[in-house]
């Protein structure tokens, strides 16, 4: 018997049914890295369960992402139908812009879905902010912002962010990231800090600072690489984990000192966040250590890397160390001007 078409059609059931049947099987379609336990007589329940509470015709719900999948299947074996298994990560890729617009987000937007279909990621690009609702996030686990630029959320959708964050949900900033939403504290903490200028595309040496770090998990030491090197109105904060910094005697045009951070991930506000100044380059998406690092960031702020490597650095002091309070006293929030 395969399990699998059958799954695949209990999804189509279940997507049709929308929250009813959420409520009632929360144990497959929760939100997050629910482990479920496919024995075949849960899937059966399930199934009359589902179709009862969903008495009208299934439709596949109306959705403002592009055409990629939103749901794609779990895959079990047949054989195995006790085994133990995850359902696969759902990615959204927002990069709507209302600043620059960086020529390599097309290829971005590949990379991440050649990310999913390696790792199981169900990758759902969108420029269209009108997904940012409870229900529109609810479909999803991690938010990636790929070279977002300006002021693009509303404020009911700032909220529904903010939800989803705090639901345990994980963010992905890339690049522009931190030339978004300016006038958005809390954004500004969940994605660390703001740029504040960069010199011209130009190799440098990055060093990983935090090696132990699920998310550097196969990256060496130290690499060399070209990009559009941002320096930042201030360091992160405290709790930041600073995971990997730019050595300023390798190019022109740092200001940022020794210890300029690059790349960081925190815990925040109840979920898990990420940032990479790298990504300005078309280039930067078929190298494979940058696709390394997404991959590994997204599996971390999902939850998926700290079941996988049993690490959690959560509350990891910043490699920097110093005075937060003196460090963020100026955390004014100004618009940066390209
Ligand atoms: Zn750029």
């Amino acid at each position: 018997m395969d399990n699998s078409a059958d799954f695949t059609h209990l999804k189509q059931i279940v997507l049709g049914c929308g929250l009813s049947l959420r409520a009632q099987s929360g144990e497959w379609f929760g939100k997050g890295r629910v482990r479920f336990h496919l024995v075949r007589q849960s899937l059966i329940i399930g199934v009359v369960a589902g179709l009862v509470a969903c008495s009208a015709p299934a439709a596949q719900p109306t959705s403002s992402v592009d055409s990629t999948s939103l749901s794609t299947p779990p895959t079990t074996s047949p054989t195995q139908t006790t085994a133990t298994t995850t359902t696969p990560i759902r990615v959204l890729v927002f990069y709507k812009t209302a600043g620059f617009r960086h020529d390599s987000i097309p290829v971005g937007i590949e990379a991440v879905t050649a990310l999913g279909e390696e790792h199981g990621f169900a990758v759902s690009p969108s420029d269209d902010a009108s997904i940012f609702t409870e229900a529109g996030l609810s479909g999803f686990e991690v938010i990636v912002f790929l070279n977002t630029t300006g002021d693009i959320l509303e404020s009911s959708e700032e909220q529904a962010m903010e939800g989803f964050i705090r639901d345990g949900n994980g963010f992905v900033g890339i690049h522009s990231a931190t030339d978004t939403e300016y006038a958005w504290a809390w954004y500004g903490e969940l994605v660390g800090t703001y740029v504040e200028g960069h010199p011209a595309i130009q190799p440098a040496t990055v060093n990983i600072v935090a090696p132990g770090h699920p998310i550097m998990d196969g990256l060496p030491a130290a690499f060399d690489r070209v990009d559009e090197w941002y320096n930042f109105r201030d360091v992160p904060e405290a709790e930041v984990t600073v995971l990997a910094t730019l050595d300023e005697t390798t190019y022109q045009g740092g200001t940022m000192g020794e210890d300029h951070p690059i790349t960081w991930a925190h815990e925040y506000d109840g979920g898990r966040s990420f940032y990479t100044a790298m990504g300005h380059t078309e280039e930067s998406y078929t190298e494979p250590l940058f696709i390394k690092l997404l991959g590994n960031a997204i599996l971390w702020v999902s939850g998926e890397g700290q079941l996988r490597f049993r690490q959690d650095f959560g509350s990891a002091e910043s490699a920097r160390g110093g005075d937060p309070a003196a460090r963020n006293g100026a955390h004014e929030r100004r618009r940066f001007s390209r």
